[in-house]
């Protein structure tokens, strides 16, 4: 079972490599939610996302032997580009299996990092059954996106450094696909501000990771029909449930209308583009589904890569 030890260690392996990203705050924000937000903004990390952390921290573990064979994913995006840039970092070699409705600029981005990208068909095949084919056939390791103990012990890291920049809150909200980086920050929180309530947030048509949490199970969705695409997940992960079911306060939902107001919120009062999924935590505070009235609140962003079209077509919609 991980602990946060393994979070000190990813951040001594990441250090120099990923950035120490801001925590910004809004008094409009504050206004609106009546709390004390503070936002660590993971959309200024390197390839726009957290999951530059995990994937970095997995990478550098690797033995020789590992190295020479390379890395192979499978990702909606953000890891892909995660694993791509942080194995070209280390001299690796990538392949990478993204699904064929991939926003394009993570697939151009992915290609430009370096890796080698495998298109397959969300709908009809199983992304995990094509990544342990690659990595059987050329001897590649399985990183996958969220579900391994280096993955989560390396997202983990942004909430240590949340913690360690403003100190203790009354909760931090955190978005959740498959939930690396709830299980991550979980356990930083759980060290580092044990009073701290730790809520995930899904969108409302992939609440899998709620229904798993009452339920005590994993428990298998279909494929969400979101615009968050980074928690288009059919399940969280097995060792991300073992930590999310036990320092796991609660997870709510948010609508993907929520997500486009808070995005236009982030554009127009904090100058910032994030991604959908990069908005659920902050939806959930700004639109009262967690009560935060009076609290200091962290709200992790996750992430900022969204095509250019769709974010206009999303925060132009009056
Ligand atoms: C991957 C991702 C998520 C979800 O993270 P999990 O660790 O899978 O729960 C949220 N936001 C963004 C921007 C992502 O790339």
């Amino acid at each position: 079972m991980l602990t946060y030890a393994d979070i000190e260690q990813a951040a001594q392996r990441i250090l120099g490599a990923a950035h120490r990203t801001p925590v910004l705050t809004s008094r409009t924000a504050d206004q609106r939610s009546g709390a004390q937000l503070f936002f660590k903004c993971e959309n200024f990390q390197r390839i726009g996302a957290f999951k530059f952390r995990g994937a970095y921290n997995a990478l550098a573990r690797f033995t020789e032997d590992q190295r020479r064979a390379g890395v192979v994913t499978f990702s909606s995006g953000n890891h892909a580009q995660a694993i791509a840039l942080s194995a070209s970092l280390l001299g690796i070699r990538s392949a990478i299996i993204m699904p064929h409705d991939a926003p394009a600029l993570k697939v151009a981005a992915t290609k430009g990092y370096g890796g080698e990208v495998i298109i397959y068909d969300r709908y009809k095949e199983d992304r995990e059954e094509i990544g342990r084919r690659l990595a059987q056939e050329r001897g590649m390791t399985l990183i996958p996106p969220y579900d391994h103990p280096d993955v989560i012990a390396g997202q983990g890291t942004a909430a240590k450094e949340l913690f360690d920049e403003v100190g203790p809150l009354d909760v931090l909200l955190v978005c959740l696909g498959g939930g690396g980086l709830l299980a991550g920050s979980a356990l930083a929180a759980r060290a580092l501000s044990p009073g701290c309530k730790v809520i995930g947030v899904e969108p409302e048509l992939g609440n899998d990771g709620q229904q798993s949490l009452r339920k005590g199970e994993v428990v298998h969705i279909g494929v969400p029909d979101t615009i968050a695409d980074g928690a288009k997940v059919t399940h969280v992960g097995d060792h991300n449930f073992d930590v999310i079911k036990r320092d796991v306060d609660d997870i709510v939902t948010v609508s993907d209308a929520q997500l486009v107001d808070a995005m236009k919120f982030f554009a127009e009062r904090m100058k910032m583009i994030v991604e959908p999924t990069g908005c659920l935590g902050a939806a959930a505070a700004l639109n009262g589904i967690v009560p935060v009235e009076g609290k200091k609140v962290g709200i992790l962003i996750s992430g900022g890569n969204v095509d250019l079209a769709a974010f206009a077509r999303f925060v132009g919609a009056a």
